[in-house]
């Protein structure tokens, strides 16, 4: 593919948009006043032929796609073309890059599409016998997915010990020690008081008490309601990493108004964690399994739930079960809601308020993303209809969560104009 065998070729720190790489690049590279590809200037820079570069990227790109997109045998585009421009790995401005340098550097990092050793991930499944990789956010690890599909026709206690068992496969990968010094975030609807100033002519101004200490902490097991990771008159404390993701999480509404506190750690931790903060332990086939198991598992997890399909609360409270026996804390994840992280802990009494962290605010505006789904014609003859009507809406409605979960992480495709 290059043009000259002796050319070291480099992808730049401004090549990337994936902070792992970036940092990577940073870290090791070497001085390059002009970058071939993206042409940022006075950059650091990595050959392609960099062992731990070459191996992340392989595995960024199966972690981002899935090979009916980038396997041309099969009616997808290759990847050079694919990752060319803004997307979840590279950062490149289409109308300055070179299109022929990126996809030349590309095509070098992915040949060896089945790798005969276990030093890099395969991007090939071998679709010539019917077998293709998909993106861990494109297809549920099929194990979990059998035991989450039970869960809404099976009592939760018979799936503890199977799910279990796939627990403990991730468990080492996902166990995080937290000795102190977590600060979380919590909000509740409400206030405590309302005043109004004296003697104002012109409108009245306002002044509020917050909710602060126990009011605006873990509620006590007599009023505790059921909630995603919690069965009824249990009290855990959901939190966040911050104030913002704190308040998306409760779902107020335009004109509400929110009290919001801080907590901090007073007991050691154990959490199980279940954001990706690092793609280095998922570098072979054997180790990138694990990784679609525990982005599977974190898919299910952090799918925002409409209150009509609440019984798929059913499926959370169940992992929170069987983490919970395992020894540990609470369990931490990606907020779909915010760009923070969500907290869940099983012992309250592991936080405290912080006093004088109490503050109230009102929601200004809140901002929907809606996208079309298939309408079936109800003009359809039976004959000719191409759809049947779904017997149990649960299920597809956990299907079509992951679904609406999996275009949001994995973000849009280029396509051929
Ligand atoms: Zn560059």
């Amino acid at each position: 593919m290059r043009e000259d065998a002796d050319e070291v070729q480099y992808f730049c720190e401004k090549c990337f948009s994936h902070p792992e790489l970036i940092a990577e690049v940073k870290d090791r590279g070497v001085f390059l006043e002009n970058c071939p590809i993206c042409h940022g200037l006075n950059v650091q820079a990595l050959s392609i032929d960099d062992a731990t570069l070459r191996r992340m990227l392989r595995a960024f790109f199966r972690l981002y796609f899935s090979e009916f997109e980038y396997n041309e045998h099969v009616g997808g585009e290759s990847l050079g073309f694919i990752l060319f421009g803004k997307n979840k790995i590279f950062d490149l401005d289409s109308s300055i890059a070179n299109e022929g340098e990126f996809e030349a550097a590309v095509s070098s990092v992915e040949s060896g599409w089945y790798p005969p050793s276990d030093v890099e991930v395969s991007l090939g499944g071998g679709y010539w016998d019917g077998a293709l990789l998909f993106s861990p956010y494109d297809w549920l690890d099929s194990e979990i997915y059998k035991i989450f599909a039970r869960s809404l026709t099976t009592n939760y206690y018979e799936l503890i010990e199977p799910l279990r068992a796939l627990f403990i496969s991730i468990r080492a990968n996902v166990s995080r020690q937290v000795t102190s010094d977590l600060h979380l975030h919590r909000a509740r609807k409400g206030f405590d008081k309302r005043y109004s100033a004296r003697g104002e002519i012109v409108g009245t101004s306002y002044a509020f008490t917050p909710y602060s200490g126990k009011f605006i902490g873990a509620p006590p097991i007599s009023t505790a309601v059921e909630g995603r990771f919690n069965r009824a008159h249990i009290s855990v404390l959901y939190a966040a990493s911050d104030e913002s993701t704190a308040v998306s999480e409760i779902r107020p509404e335009p004109g509400q108004i929110v009290s919001v506190g801080k907590f901090k750690q007073v007991k050691p931790l154990l959490l199980a964690d279940f954001s990706i903060s690092s793609i280095k332990p998922y570098l072979t086939d054997a180790t990138f399994q694990q990784l679609h198991r525990i982005i599977s598992f974190d898919m299910v997890l952090s799918v925002p739930v409409a209150d009509d399909a609440r019984p798929i609360y059913l499926i959370p409270q169940l992992v929170a079960d069987v983490i919970r026996s395992e020894g540990f804390d609470g369990i931490a994840f990606d907020s779909t809601l915010s760009i923070g992280r969500n907290y869940v802990i099983f012992k309250p009494e592991a936080f405290e308020f912080v006093e004088g962290s109490e503050a109230v605010c009102v929601v200004n505006k809140l901002q929907w993303k809606t996208s079309r789904l298939p309408v079936r014609s109800a003009k359809i003859s039976k004959e000719n209809d191409d759809w049947v009507e779904e017997p149990n809406t649960l299920a597809s409605t956990l299907d079509g969560l992951i679904e609406m979960h999996r275009r949001r992480v994995k973000g849009a495709r280029r396509e051929r104009p």
